[in-house]
Order: C-alpha cells, then sequence, then structure tokens
C-alpha cells in the first residue's frame, strides 16, 4: 500500500455521525447567501430588492476572471445586498432573502449533449466549487489546457468527526460514479481512482458495482490521507513538485461531493445551492447528517440539532484544519462541509509552554517541513527565513500542533508566515509587471 511519510492518526470519532442517514436540515426564515463562496472574485449580483426569486434561481453572476455563479437556495423575496458576518471575522457582501416557505423551484434548462464542452459549461453555469473544502471554481479546475490522464477522486474524509462524504458515497453510490465519468469526459482523462480511507470498506462496496473500469483504492487511515499531494501519491504513485500543481503531474482531484453536484447539474438540471454537512460534536444534542441550503445562518443548525451550553468551542469543518466559529450569525456556504460542538474534554488546553526541543512537530510534518523552526522565524518576523523552512510548502494541516507536548500555535504561525510571504510575493509580481509594461510602453 503506498503511503505518504510521517502524518498523525487522530481519534476518528465518526461513530457519532457514520451510521446517519442524510436528512433534511433546517428550514431558515432567512437565508444570507455570500458572493463569494469559492476562491476567487465575489459574484456579481442580478436581483434587486424586493423581488421574489425561487429556489435554484440565479441571483448573483460570477465575475471575470476565477469565479463562480450563486443561486438562490429558497423561493422568497431578496431584502437587498447586506455586508453580514464571515468566518474571518469581517463583513462580505451576502444577499439576504425571506424565505415563503413555498419552495418553488427553478431548474437549468436541460443539457442537449454530454460533449465535454457542454459539461464544462454546465458545469460553470451551476456555479460548482469544490465541495470538498477548498472550493475551488470546478469548470475551471476541469477545463484545463494541460493533458490529464488520471482523474483522483478524493473519498478519504481523513478529518475526524466528518462523515459526510461517507453518507454520500453510501446513499448516492450510482450518481457519485455517474458524476465521476462527467468529470472525466470534461477533464479527458481516461482513467479514474476512487481514493477511499480503509475504515470506509463500505464506501468502497457501494460504489464498486456501479465502478466498471474505475479503480477504487483503498489508503491507509491515516491524516491528512485526504490532502491533494499525499492523495495523489496514494492513489497514482505519482509526486507533485515542489511549487507543482496535480495537473502538472497529468493528474486532477475532486472530491465525491463536487462529483454527486456535477452529476445533479448535469442530469438533474439543478445547480449547486445546498450541500451535506455533518453536525458533530459531544456538546450536540443530536449529532447528524444534514441537507444544509447555502446562506442558512450555523444558529438555525445549532437550534435545528441541539448546540447544547457545556459547548465549550464551535468548529466550521474539521478540528484539525476548520475555523472557530466567534458568531453563530456565520452562514453556511458551498465549502462547509461541518459544524462541530466540542465539549471541554474535546478541546486542547490553550496555554502554550515553552519548546522543549523534542522534534514532534518536525516528524509529523507530512510535507517534511521544519515548523518548529518556521515558528520561531514567524515570532521574529524573519519571513525570508521561515521561506527558508519551506512556509510557503505548508498545507494547513494542522499535525504539528496535534503532537506538540509545549502545545503551541505552530499551524497559527506557520500560516502567518505563509501569509505574509504570498503578500511579498504579489506585490514582486505587481511591481515586476508594471516595469514590463513600462518598458513595454
Ligand atoms: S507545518 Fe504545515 S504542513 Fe507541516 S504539519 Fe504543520 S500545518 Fe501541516
Ligand atoms: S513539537 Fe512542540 S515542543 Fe516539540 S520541537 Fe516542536 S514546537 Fe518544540
Amino acid at each position: 500500500m503506498l503511503g505518504f511519510s510521517n502524518g498523525v492518526h487522530p481519534k476518528g470519532r465518526k461513530t457519532l455521525t457514520a451510521g446517519e442517514k442524510i436528512g433534511r436540515g433546517p428550514e431558515p426564515d432567512a437565508v444570507y447567501v455570500p458572493l463569494l463562496q469559492h476562491i476567487g472574485s465575489p459574484a456579481v449580483p442580478v436581483v434587486e430588492e424586493g423581488q421574489r426569486v425561487l429556489c435554484g434561481e440565479l441571483i448573483a453572476k460570477a465575475a471575470e476572471g476565477l469565479s463562480a455563479n450563486v443561486y438562490s437556495p429558497v423561493a422568497g423575496t431578496v431584502k437587498g445586498v447586506v455586508g453580514h458576518i464571515t468566518l474571518s471575522g469581517k463583513k462580505a457582501d451576502h444577499i439576504l432573502i425571506e424565505n415563503d416557505r413555498t419552495d418553488e423551484r427553478a431548474f437549468l434548462p436541460p443539457l442537449a449533449d454530454r460533449s465535454r464542452e457542454s459539461i464544462l459549461a454546465r458545469i460553470a453555469e451551476a456555479g460548482i466549487a469544490g465541495m470538498g473544502g477548498a472550493a475551488f471554481p470546478t469548470a475551471v479546475k476541469l477545463g484545463t489546457d494541460k493533458k490529464i490522464d488520471v482523474l483522483v477522486v478524493n473519498g478519504a474524509e481523513c478529518e475526524p468527526y466528518i462523515t459526510c462524504d461517507h453518507r454520500i458515497m453510501l446513499e448516492f453510490a450510482e450518481q457519485v460514479v455517474k458524476g465521476i465519468r462527467l468529470c472525466m469526459a470534461a477533464c479527458g482523462a481516461d482513467r479514474a481512482v476512487i481514493g477511499i480511507e480503509n475504515n470506509k470498506k463500505d464506501a468502497a462496496a457501494a460504489l464498486a458495482p456501479f465502478a466498471e473500469n474505475i479503480r477504487i483504492k483503498l489508503l491507509k487511515t491515516k491524516y491528512p490521507q485526504g490532502a491533494e499531494k499525499q492523495l495523489v501519491y496514494g492513489c497514482t504513485g505519482r509526486t507533485i513538485p515542489e511549487g507543482a500543481l496535480p495537473a502538472d503531474a497529468g493528474v486532477l482531484v475532486v472530491n465525491v461531493h463536487t462529483a454527486l453536484a456535477v452529476y445533479k447539474a448535469v442530469e438533474e438540471d439543478t445547480p449547486c445551492y445546498e450541500r451535506v454537512m455533518t453536525v458533530s460534536g459531544g456538546a450536540v444534542e443530536k449529532p447528524c447528517n444534514i441537507w444544509v441550503k447555502n446562506g442558512t445562518p450555523y444558529r438555525d443548525i445549532a437550534a435545528f440539532c441541539g448546540g447544547r451550553e457545556d459547548c465549550a468551542r464551535i468548529v466550521s469543518g474539521g478540528p484539525m484544519m476548520g475555523e472557530p466559529v466567534f458568531s453563530l450569525k456565520i452562514c453556511t456556504a458551498k465549502g462547509t462541509s461541518a459544524l462541530l460542538f466540542l465539549n471541554e474534554d474535546e478541546c486542547v488546553s490553550k496555554k502554550a509552554e515553552p519548546c522543549i526541543g523534542c522534534g514532534r512537530c518536525v516528524q509529523a510534518c507530512p510535507m517534511g517541513l521544519s515548523p518548529v523552526f518556521i515558528e520561531r522565524a514567524a515570532f521574529d518576523k524573519k519571513y525570508e527565513e521561515a521561506a527558508v523552512y519551506g512556509a510557503e510548502q505548508c498545507i494547513g494541516c494542522g499535525c504539528c500542533s496535534y503532537v506538540c507536548p509545549a502545545k503551541r500555535f505552530l499551524v497559527q504561525s506557520v500560516k502567518l508566515a505563509k501569509k505574509v510571504l504570498k503578500g511579498w510575493r504579489e506585490k514582486e509580481r505587481a511591481k515586476n509587471n508594471g516595469e514590463g509594461a513600462e518598458k513595454n510602453g
């Protein structure tokens, strides 16, 4: 079994929801639909205050460049474009829609053919963005002009607690595989490999009857098995060089939920306006997997699932890579895979101690970095030094923080260094482009 180096084995805690069939989530009185639910530029509103919209109606169009369409998740009345709090702590534009609970629906027109161009155009039209959490616009990814021979499908779901992809593979096996075939047609791959951690053998068995000529690869249960480079290596044996993308190695990666969204867009004319989410943790009454409409306030989910008073921390996403939730006014988006309500026992103590030089963070890092040195460099604001230690290669997996006996904020420091370096690189590029333009002019 091919496996990546290092990584960690956190407690899975998946039994809380793995046996829970996907149900319907809350029906919010109002949704705040973010215009930026994807990597790239915010979509541009095409509706006006007071306008009635149907569930599945286009409300914001993809901007120029990297962006994605946004659809209404409810039937109701547009109350306007409002600034609303996001996970980053900053406000961003959202379309506020009052739900009239009629559930009247709009659909995309039936797709005339299944050519590569038509499938790509439909994926773009439906506003699909990577539903594993990255939220990269899927049509842009699949429409690459690089030669792709293998599509790797991410069914690893290595983050603790989260089981929405597992349930999707069990309950929508045929649709997921049909979605995979559509993605293959869209990127020109003639092979596909579905990577699934070997703690989900039932999911592999559910997909198998539909997956003729598609390889299902059981992978070791180890975190971060679902990270792009680690998954590509586990499924194909190919390594992606530093600074390169999977497409440079002839590979594209899509998540199983994204494949289901592609199926729904092409075969059921349904755009992307809702997703399956895991709601879990020791401080929630009803851990579950539910369909949640984009733009649903977290407080509606907390009320629906019974978030308890002994909740010590709320996390959007998984405990390793997720973001802390400081306001239940924040709303779900296309990439929101989970909402966790954790009790005191499930949270790590926040008090950081001095580093004891044990080297565990180095041993755990799946990218072969030295988080301890990057942290020190970041603390001293020596970002060039952080770059030398490979800060820009960090995938934010959190393995370093997880193993650190001193509970140092390693992942946060490395991410900060990466962010600063990204800003520097962008400034450098802009400066060079400007100079180039001056010379040419
Ligand atoms: S430095 Fe980055 S890639 Fe390495 S373990 Fe920490 S978070 Fe993961
Ligand atoms: S794991 Fe923590 S204590 Fe050990 S070397 Fe790394 S930063 Fe220091």
